[in-house]
């Protein structure tokens, strides 16, 4: 199958930052084969099976979210005036309640939204994501998925009670694994499995050095969330006697192969022991705000640490999250020009691609790439004049704007629309499932935070 898409401005994200104007670009068979001016790529090629005008357009590569928990949507309108609260008293405690078909209602739903918003790869971690698999599949997204393991007595930990259960570590690295062992590499492969232990306060060592086993005896890579808490520090070294980034290193997870969310709360130490690991950071600056912090991803970048972007969770346009990474290390760094555009288009794509060891493959607009991109309409209000392409897509633009999206060649958004789903029908069912959830978390917890 080969698809033109001509005349729209081609926003390359490729090492020198190409703009083309007036540009065209040719896929065949999932790739990309051609791209330029449109007159020099129409003929150097026989006529395409299909053509898609970009007049008034601009084709960017997709995002890449490199920290996601899809059916955390269901806490959309729930935790973002909770502050970190939520984490122990609506998080941990929704997992007891909630059914696989919620979670998959309200979590097919996000994928929808992410694509709607030129996400074309997601990192998903979640209990029980392997739910998930069949909608990734068919609603065309590319996604890295991993079940999210913890061996901590949930009701205990919702007490401040650290349990670990040594058959329970064995049944959610079994879980893990055979996600894997099932999914990875299918869908064209487009779906990857990663271990991903939750969190330092609620895996043990055997969990993480368990985890860290099956990712190199199946092939995968890692992911897990550290640096997000003072009281995380507390915890781990009351446990442990080591902060929250020596546990992990300790017990084999941080490593060149691994996905580090958050990262806000560190030091001078801390981020020295992530730097000499090679583990890349995602970077959650839209969730990390909703709770008061941001990671110094400056520091970051000067010592060393690849940075990529994550939405984390509630958030549906990652437009959002471009722009909350520009603003929130300008007022951390009180430096009006840190990150420009293209920098933070690059860590939207490129950044997330490397993240997850796909930067051969996805992240850019360059020949031989596997076409992952956006077409976003520029011929609207809050986006003309266009004088700088990338600065309106960074700084104005939102989901939106987005009206085609394809991923690995194939068009699985147009005019707006999913191609393989039904949108209000995705939304409805989240709806009715997300309510029947919450009813029976109020009936168990006497509240929307447990007590
Ligand atoms: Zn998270």
């Amino acid at each position: 199958m080969s698809v033109l898409i001509r005349n729209a401005t081609l926003i390359t994200v490729d090492a020198d930052d190409r703009v083309i104007e007036g540009g065209a670009l040719l896929v065949e068979d999932g790739r990309i084969v051609d791209l330029g001016p449109v007159e020099e790529v129409v003929g150097r090629h026989a006529p395409p099976q299909q053509e898609v005008e970009g007049e008034g357009r601009v084709v960017a590569p997709g995002f890449v979210s490199t920290h996601t928990h899809v059916g955390y949507t269901i806490f959309r309108g729930r935790s973002e005036d909770a502050g970190l609260n939520c984490v122990v008293g609506m998080y941990i405690p929704m997992h007891t309640v909630l059914r696989r078909e919620e979670r998959c209602a309200v979590g097919s739903l996000t994928y929808a939204e992410l694509l709607r918003s030129g996400v074309t790869t997601v990192l998903e971690m979640e209990e029980d994501a392997d739910v998930y698999a069949p909608s990734v599949e068919k609603l065309g997204i590319r996604s890295a998925m991993g079940i999210m393991t913890s061996d901590a007595d949930a009701d205990a930990f919702t007490r401040g009670e650290y349990v670990f259960d040594p058959k329970v570590t064995e049944a959610q690295v079994k879980q893990a694994a055979e996600f894997a062992e099932s999914w990875h590499g299918r869908a064209d492969g487009r779906i990857t499995v990663m271990m991903a232990p939750n969190m330092t306060i609620n895996t043990s060592p055997e969990l993480l050095q368990a985890s860290r086993r099956e990712a190199d005896r199946l092939g995968l890579r890692l992911t897990t969330h550290c640096g997000w808490g003072e009281e995380e520090y507390a915890i781990v070294g009351e446990l442990h006697g080591k902060s929250p980034f020596e546990y992990l290193r300790d017990n084999g997870l941080l490593a060149d192969d691994t996905v580090i969310a958050h990262g806000y709360v560190t030091d001078d130490h801390n981020t020295g022991v992530l730097a000499h690991s090679g583990a890349c950071l995602a970077h959650c600056p839209l969730m990390n705000a909703t709770r008061g912090q941001i990671a110094p991803i400056l520091d970051y970048q000067k010592r060393g640490i690849p940075v990529s972007l994550g939405i984390d969770n509630m958030y549906g346009d990652y437009f959002e999250v471009i722009r909350a990474a520009v603003l929130m290390a300008r007022i951390k760094s009180s430096e009006a020009q840190a990150i420009l555009a293209p920098e933070a288009l690059r860590l939207a794509t490129m950044g997330g691609a490397r993240a997850l060891g796909m930067d051969h493959e996805i992240g850019s607009l360059e020949i031989g790439k596997r076409a992952d991109l956006m077409m976003i309409d520029y011929r609207t209000f809050g986006l003309r004049p266009t004088l700088d392409p990338v600065q309106n897509l960074v700084y104005h633009a939102h989901a939106s704007n987005v009206d085609m999206v394809m991923v690995d060649g194939r068009i699985v958004m147009e005019q707006g629309a999913l191609v393989h789903a039904d949108g209000a029908n995705l939304a409805a069912a989240a709806e009715s499932h997300a309510q029947e959830a919450w009813g029976r978390f109020v009936t168990k917890y006497g509240g929307i935070v447990a007590r």
